[in-house]
């Protein structure tokens, strides 16, 4: 789609009743006035164009004794147009802020057939993750980009001039875990069940949450090539759950395949389009796409990252975007290819670069026109959410005096915000913290993902009196500031053992004395300079604190720890400095480093006995 074809969607096909409309609901439209709210008799003079005193002076002709600023009922406010001329209608409005609820109202003429989204599914060991590989790799040969590694976890596959949309995680866990998140991106389920095994408990779990979720099951019957293999009794065990194959009068295509041999591959995803074609998929690619997170990291190169699937609209390389309760630009679109891509029309999956914070797999994103509407929807979202989470979580404390509360029986949990360089990592602390419970306390992870430490983690600690980890990576420092102000504890750790180790001891009352890290001061890198035979200069602002020559540094991207090691030199411009503090610019070579990035913050700490912090 050329840029025209995107100035007529920012012009045009804004979603109908999104309040993406809203700047302009409160004018004249034509002799239609249209109005969402109450307004005061000065705000209706002003849409209308009239002089108050005149609203004014015929309410008064009426008996009604009104001020500039008093709000007008919807009946007045009709009545009022009347009188000027006007005829009017109320609209109602959904708030944008809930995209999610928008009901979407398409014209039948602007949509337009879409790929097919489809998620394999089956019990462990029947073939799933070979399945996804050979489908992938089939027809390798015919495509140019044949043995580059994918980069996303979900992929397009073109089949007789057609695309079908993977998704490439498989199993039900994630399927289920997206849907109890308010996220449906399924359109049919490929249900493997292996030949020589017949049906198992996870091919009835599959069953039961395809069912749920009303989408549609194609039985692949793998593993054809073992000797073994009986189709037809997994056809009959299948009937026993509801799944009925055409052949006994049911509606479940059912194909024979062996994922290992790459047999029956082409058939199944001929099947898969047969399948699509009767569900008869559509969405509109002239709005601002809407879609959902599939998953997203913290990349230490590039900042957040995360796996979009676009369900309808177009989205648009630059476009901005809302993403769960975070927002930013599109920075950067690639395909699973790595290819730079302009544009991605409904049902492609996306990696883009360029958003704030890290989303969550299964969070919503849409699209909008300014970075200011963006930002402000983000924000209300981001809002709504710390409310949300504070009133579920009644508090509790520190590490510090857990065990004497404990004791008191004044505690019986400990709330913990996890965060980490990766949405893996994040997940493996929070299951180890988790296995610490005991009789006398519950661990209770109250937020675990992936992401630099954030003034909404501080917030929401705060508000559940919580303890935040920050496992590889690190809070910048306004964010240390306001975990002061609130009173929040954040424990950085770059080792699970070690942060497991504190849970435990604080549980035990077993504090030990031990040295901890200060942070002095933290330096942002503005520049970077080659020396030769020095190596990289960074030239930086000091932005917190002091920086000394001598000082133990941490560099940051984006939140994450990059590089410990210590400062070799520091210079105020040709002289070598002992300190340089706030405010004041300096260069920095940090010892057997020489990989430091433009924005990237120097952090510089001290090893502290605990006591003396
Ligand atoms: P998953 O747990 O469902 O993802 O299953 P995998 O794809 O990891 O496969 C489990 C095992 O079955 C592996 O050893 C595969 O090589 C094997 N396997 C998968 N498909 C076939 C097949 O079509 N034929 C045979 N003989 N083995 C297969």
């Amino acid at each position: 789609m050329a840029k025209d074809n995107k100035k007529k969607i920012r012009e045009s096909n804004i979603p109908q009743n999104s309040g993406l409309q809203k700047k302009n609901l409160n004018k004249v439209q034509g002799q239609v006035f249209v109005f969402t709210k109450s307004l005061t008799v000065g705000e209706l003079a002003k849409e209308l164009n009239v002089n108050p005193s005149e609203i004014i002076k015929k309410l008064f002709l009426q008996k009604k004794l009104v001020t500039i600023n008093n709000y007008l009922d919807d009946d007045t406010i009709g009545e009022i147009c009347l009188e000027f001329g006007f005829d009017f209608k109320k609209e109602e409005i959904i708030d944008e802020e809930d995209f999610e609820k928008i009901k979407i109202d398409d014209k039948p003429e602007d949509l337009k057939e879409r790929p097919a989204v489809v998620t394999i599914m089956g019990h462990v060991d029947h073939g799933k993750t070979t399945l996804i590989d050979a489908i992938r790799n089939s027809n390798l040969a015919a495509n140019e980009f044949g043995g580059i590694s994918q980069e996303i976890g979900a992929y397009q596959k073109q089949v007789n001039g057609k695309k079908i949309t993977f998704i490439d995680t498989p199993g039900h866990e994630a399927f289920s875990a997206m849907r109890s998140r308010g996220a449906s991106v399924t359109d049919i389920v490929v249900l493997v069940v292996a030949a020589d095994d017949g049906v198992m408990p996870q091919t009835i779990e599959a069953i039961d949450h395809a069912k749920a979720a009303n989408v549609p099951i194609i039985v692949a019957i793998n593993k054809m090539d073992v000797p073994g293999a009986n189709p037809d009794r997994v056809v009959n065990e299948l009937m026993k759950h509801d799944v009925i194959s055409e052949d006994f009068g049911g509606e479940v295509m059912v194909c024979k395949i062996s994922a290992k041999k790459k047999e029956g591959i082409d058939e199944l995803l001929e099947t898969i389009l047969t399948e699509a074609e009767m569900l008869e998929l559509k969405a509109n690619p002239n709005r601002y796409a809407i879609g959902t997170v599939l998953e997203a990291e913290l990349d230490k190169g590039e900042g957040p990252k995360a796996t979009l699937l676009v369900q309808n609209g177009t989205l648009f390389s630059s476009d901005y975007v809302v993403v769960g309760s975070t927002y930013g630009k599109v920075r950067r679109m690639t395909n699973e290819f790595k290819q730079v891509l302009k544009e991605a029309l409904p049902s492609t999956p996306v990696s883009v670069i360029g958003l704030n914070e890290v989303p969550l797999a299964g969070d919503h994103f849409m699209a909008f026109p300014t970075e200011k509407q963006a930002k402000d929807i983000a924000e209300k979202r981001r809002l709504k959410k710390v409310n949300e989470e504070r009133s579920q979580n009644s508090g509790v404390t520190s590490l510090e005096n857990l065990y004497e509360k404990i004791s008191e029986g004044q505690m019986k949990q400990l709330n913990i915000v996890v965060k980490a360089d990766s949405t893996g990592s994040a997940e493996a602390v929070k299951a180890s913290l988790e296995k610490l419970n005991n009789e006398q306390v519950k661990i209770n992870v109250i937020r675990s993902a992936a992401g630099a430490i954030t003034e909404s983690d501080v917030l929401l600690a705060s508000a559940s009196k919580a303890v935040i980890f920050g496992f590889n990576v690190r809070p910048s420092a306004l964010v240390r500031k306001k975990a002061e102000e609130e009173q929040v504890e954040i424990k950085l750790e770059r080792i699970i053992y070690a942060l497991i180790e504190d849970v435990e001891n604080a549980i035990k009352g077993q504090m030990v004395k031990e040295k901890i890290e200060l942070s002095v001061g933290q330096a942002e890198v503005r520049n970077v300079f080659k020396v030769s035979k020095v190596g990289e200069i960074a030239g930086c602002m000091v932005t917190d604190g002091v920086i000394k020559n001598n000082s133990l540094v941490h560099v940051l991207r984006n939140g994450a720890v990059v590089y410990d090691g210590e400062v070799e030199s520091l210079k105020r411009f040709k002289d070598d400095a002992k300190e340089v503090k706030t405010g004041f610019e300096c260069g920095i070579k940090i010892k057997n480093f020489n990989d430091v990035h433009e924005g990237d913050i120097i952090e510089a700490y001290e090893m502290v006995d605990k006591d003396n912090e």
